[in-house]
């Protein structure tokens, strides 16, 4: 058995053997929407613009683009909202996020919009834990 991991649970230290019934995860797929309910922005914010959050990757469609201050202002909160969170907290009720240009009155509206599962062998830097990365299944 290889040696234990520091700061890393000890299911996770146990062996591949255990991790082939208890290996997977779930994330939620989330949509990140410019809402302005009438607002004139200062920065470019056009209505209905979105992107998609799939595990760790941002999705845009075509001609999709996103104010770089903006998505500095998005991008903490997006781990967050993937995972499941408790229905009393904020993370779980609270769905917009404000420009950080105080002038702007752009908003950015985070939905759940799906499931999709991991595997923790796929998706972990742990050396002991790793396996082939799941981009390399998925393409
Ligand atoms: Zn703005």
């Amino acid at each position: 058995m290889p040696e234990p991991i520091p700061g890393t649970p000890a299911k996770f230290n146990e062996g591949y053997s255990s991790l082939e019934h208890d290996d997977e995860f779930t994330l939620h797929d989330l949509k990140v929407e410019v809402v302005l309910d009438g607002r004139r922005p200062v920065c470019r914010h056009i209505e209905g613009e979105y992107f998609t959050v799939e595990g760790e990757n941002l999705v845009f469609a075509k001609g999709q683009k996103i104010s770089m201050y903006a998505l500095a202002a998005v991008l903490p909160l997006l781990p967050a909202k993937q995972r499941e969170t408790d229905p009393s907290d904020w993370m779980s009720t609270d769905a917009e996020v404000a420009c950080p240009d105080p002038h702007c009155g752009g908003r950015f509206r985070i939905t759940r919009i799906g499931k999709r599962r991991f595997s923790h062998a796929e998706t972990t830097g742990l050396p002991e834990a790793r396996s082939t990365p799941y981009w390399e299944r998925d393409g």
